[in-house]
C-alpha cells in the first residue's frame, strides 16, 4: 500500500495555516484559513469554483483573452466567466491617488457594444506622475460622455486638463485650465496602445465585444483596476 500525505494550504493565500471547517451537503471536507479567513475545499466538483481558475479568468481578461476563449481553454461556461468578472468588477480598486494633480490628461477611445454598428466612447483621465488612471466614463461620442467625467473628477485639485482638439473636450472643461494639443497628451496615447493591447474589447477591428453595457462596463473596470494596481 502507497500512503501519500497531502499538506493543505490556502488557494486564496497560499497559507498553510488552515483548519477543518465541518463538511459540504457533498460530504466534502470544507477547510478555513487563520490567515485570510476564507473558506475552500481541497478539491472542486465544478471546475468553476475553484480559486485557481478564478485567478486564471481574471488574468487572461487583461492579458486579451475574450469571455468565450476563457471559457474554452477552461472548460467553464461562458455564464460562469461572466459571473466571475462581475464579481471582480464590484471588488476592482478605484484610483490610489486622491490628487492634488498638476496635470491630468483625458482621451477616448472607441469599442463596440451589442453589436459593431453601435460604437460606445471610453472617457478617461489619466495622471502621468502617478501612472494611473484616475477616473473612466463609457457613452456616446459627446459633450455629456465629458460632462460624465468631469463630475467624477469634481471636488479633486486639478491645476491643467490636457486632451487632443475634440471640440466636446473644449466645450465642457474650464478654459483657463484646458491645455490642448498632442504634446501634452503623449502620456495617455500610450496608455490607449496599453488598454488596446490588454483587453480584447478594446482591439482595432475586433469581433470579440461585449453583448451587454454592463458586461462592458465589467471588463473595463477590471481592467483598469490591473492597469493601476498590478494584481490578481
Ligand atoms: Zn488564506
Amino acid at each position: 500500500m502507497c500512503v501519500l500525505e497531502i499538506q493543505i494550504y490556502c488557494p486564496h493565500c497560499y497559507s498553510y495555516s488552515v483548519v477543518k471547517n465541518g463538511k459540504k451537503v457533498t460530504g466534502q471536507q470544507n477547510f478555513k484559513c487563520k490567515q485570510c479567513g476564507k473558506q475552500f475545499l481541497h478539491e472542486y466538483l465544478y471546475w468553476g469554483a475553484d480559486p485557481a481558475n478564478k485567478r486564471l479568468m481574471s488574468r487572461m481578461l487583461v492579458r486579451g483573452s475574450g469571455v468565450s476563449d476563457i471559457a474554452h481553454v477552461l472548460g467553464v461556461s461562458q455564464v460562469c466567466v461572466l459571473r466571475h468578472l462581475q464579481r471582480l468588477a464590484g471588488q476592482a480598486g478605484a484610483a490610489v491617488s486622491k490628487g492634488p494633480y498638476d496635470r491630468l490628461q483625458i482621451d477616448e477611445l472607441w469599442s463596440y457594444v451589442g453589436n459593431k454598428k453601435r460604437k460606445r466612447w471610453f472617457v478617461y483621465a489619466y495622471c502621468p506622475e502617478g501612472k494611473e488612471i484616475v477616473a473612466m466614463v463609457c457613452g456616446s461620442r459627446s459633450a455629456a460622455t465629458v460632462r460624465k467625467l468631469c463630475r467624477k473628477l469634481e471636488g479633486l485639485q486639478v491645476n491643467w486638463f490636457c486632451t487632443d482638439k475634440w471640440r466636446a473636450f473644449a466645450k465642457v472643461l474650464p478654459y483657463e485650465k484646458h491645455l490642448i494639443g498632442k504634446r501634452f497628451t503623449k502620456a495617455i496615447e500610450g496608455v490607449n496602445t496599453a488598454l488596446r493591447l490588454r483587453n480584447r474589447r478594446m482591439n482595432r477591428k475586433t469581433t470579440c465585444f461585449s453583448k451587454q453595457e454592463a458586461n462592458h462596463m465589467y471588463a473595463m473596470n477590471i481592467t483598469i483596476s490591473y492597469f493601476n494596481h498590478h494584481t490578481f
